[in-house]
């Protein structure tokens, strides 16, 4: 994108979507907008550069709409403002093409997340089917608007068919509850469907074999927002390099579908200092499903 214009809008909507309500718009032409020419309550200007404050109560403002120029120290007293400062224009977006009405690829075809997850139970196209006990295509409502991708089943996953149960799936539920999310409403999955033996990284061949499960679902579900669990999902979903920690901060893509990356839970259990950023990752992804 190299048009000054569409890089605004994209920004606008991001800062919109983050809650950002006050945003620097250039004044009205004079004699072009009648009755805009006169500063706004509650927007700034360009010619002023500062923000017009609403007076307590003034119908039709809502109040702590208004948010102050970001200047350290400059305002006292304001309630804490969302950690948005890091996020900025160049998210990721990743757009892999979608199934056609003429595929003959089964997954392209299959019309429903159960069908999927009829066409995983029966996979073999990798290493990874060997020593499964179960498939663990993913759960949750086919509704869903909050779709949270892991890594891949580990031991209680691959003993239940089940996704994210074990330890680390505690902690999903807790951090999920903690914005008001029953774990029942969200639809949980993985980059790959069976464990990988000692709960190893998925190599690069097993996510290509099984990564046309994961898209699929997105598509069929079409969730508001996706959560990315750790490298590999992150990494899956952008498909990209980048690390985790460069990849936080960013509201990226997927198919046009707003992706927040954050630290998989297993890596929280281990390192419980990344519990805080996780927080503010899970907030903007809250954030972006009630917009
Ligand atoms: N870790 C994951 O990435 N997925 C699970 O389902 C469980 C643990
Ligand atoms: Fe098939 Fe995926 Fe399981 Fe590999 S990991 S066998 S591609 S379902």
């Amino acid at each position: 994108m190299n048009d000054g214009r569409a890089l605004a809008r994209a920004y606008l909507e991001q800062q919109r979507l983050l809650g950002t309500d006050a945003v620097a718009l250039p004044a009205p032409t004079p004699g072009l907008c009648p009755g805009l020419a006169e500063p706004q309550p509650g927007k700034h200007t360009a010619l002023s550069g500062a923000v017009v404050q609403p007076t307590p109560g003034t119908p039709g403002v809502r109040q702590g709409s208004v948010e102050p120029p970001e200047t350290p120290g400059a305002s006292p007293g304001e309630a804490p403002k969302p950690k948005a400062g890091a996020l900025h224009l160049s998210g990721l977006s990743f757009d892999p093409p979608a199934a056609d009405l003429f595929s003959t690829d089964p997954v392209q075809r299959a019309a429903t997340i159960a069908q999927v997850a009829e066409l995983v139970a029966e996979c073999t196209k990798c290493r990874l089917c060997e020593a499964r006990r179960n498939t663990v295509p993913g759960e949750g409502p086919d509704d869903a608007r909050l779709v949270v991708v892991g890594e891949g089943p580990g031991k209680t996953e691959d003993e239940t068919g089940r996704p994210f149960v074990g330890k680390a799936g505690e902690l999903l539920t807790k951090i999920l509850a903690a914005i008001g999310l029953e774990r029942e409403r969200v639809y949980i999955c993985n980059v790959v469907k069976c464990r990988p033996p000692e709960n190893r990284t998925p190599q690069y061949d097993e996510i290509a074999a099984c990564v046309p499960y994961l898209f699929r679902q997105i598509e069929l579900l079409a969730p508001t927002v996706i959560l990315a669990m750790g490298n590999t999902a992150a990494q899956t979903l952008l498909n990209t390099k980048q690390s985790l920690g460069a990849l936080r901060g960013r509201v990226h893509r997927f198919r046009g579908i707003p992706v927040i990356v954050t630290y998989h839970p297993a890596a929280l259990l281990r390192n419980p200092n990344w519990k805080k950023p996780t927080w503010d990752d899970v907030r903007i992804a809250h954030r972006l499903l009630d917009g």
